[in-house]
């Protein structure tokens, strides 16, 4: 349990610090920026989200997000199991023609980018005047509502922009059969106890998972709550 506290207590100060790091995760100014030919700090970030997946899965997710943070939080209010099966379309109906669009202003850009990580951030900081506040709270709100409405990690399961990367990052692991960031288990030692079920953030049916012996899935953001609630043990988070 002391590692799920020391989780908990990073995801929340990501969360404090939101309204300096806003803009990094920003998917508007990624856009504005290529407009104008510069590669801002979201651009950055969603690129290294994307190349990091590949070895560390979706740690980001359960460790480091901020919209984690705020959503476990909402768990005070709304700790339900998200049945997310439509909301998961919306995600990639939202992220395809965005991501499209990025990749032909960057072709259109070509030579003429540059890099300009601080782009639109006052001294690196992302709010500093009253529009900056709104569009904090408007972004709070969104991840908010949906973990309200959804249950779990509602914001992750429906329109986050963010997850998408290091889906692709997981694939593209898939593809390549690299070494990475897992869970591994041992089916013969269940008891069946559904404990790890109930304590999953992300709703997935981890009993059911360990008993095929392969706890593998892109919605899984290696939170290793699971793996810490078993009463057996036989969860572990394995490089390899
Ligand atoms: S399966 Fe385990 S590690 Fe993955 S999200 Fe669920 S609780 Fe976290
Ligand atoms: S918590 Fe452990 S023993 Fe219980 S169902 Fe999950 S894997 Fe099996």
């Amino acid at each position: 349990m002391k590692r799920q506290s020391i989780r908990k207590a990073l995801i929340l100060v990501s969360f404090i610090l939101f309204p300096v790091t806003l803009y990094y995760f920003s998917p508007y100014l990624i856009i504005e920026a290529l407009l104008q030919n510069v590669i801002a700090g979201s651009f950055i970030v969603f690129g290294l989200m994307l190349l990091t997946s590949i070895v560390f899965g979706r740690v980001f997710c359960g460790w480091l997000c901020p919209a984690g943070g705020l959503q476990e939080a909402a768990t005070i209010i709304n700790d339900k199991r998200s049945k997310f099966n439509k909301g998961k379309l919306i995600k990639y109906l939202i992220w395809f023609p965005w991501v499209s669009a990025i990749v032909f202003l960057s072709w259109m850009a070509k030579v003429r980018l540059r890099i300009d990580f601080f782009y639109q951030t006052w001294y690196g900081i992302s709010i500093s005047d009253p529009y900056g506040f709104i569009v904090y709270f408007a972004v709070v709100f969104l991840v908010m509502i949906l973990a309200l409405i959804y249950g779990r990690r509602g914001f992750c399961h429906t329109v986050c922009w963010m997850a998408p990367f290091m889906q692709a990052g997981q694939w593209i692991q898939r593809k390549i059969r690299s070494p990475h960031l897992h869970l591994v288990t041992e089916p013969s030692g269940c008891i069946s106890c559904q404990v790890c079920t109930k304590h999953c953030p992300m709703s997935l049916p981890v009993m059911e998972l360990v008993s095929k012996g392969n706890i593998e899935d892109m919605d899984c953001i290696l939170c290793c709550a699971c793996a810490d609630s078993c009463p057996k043990k036989i969860i572990t988070l394995k490089l390899k």
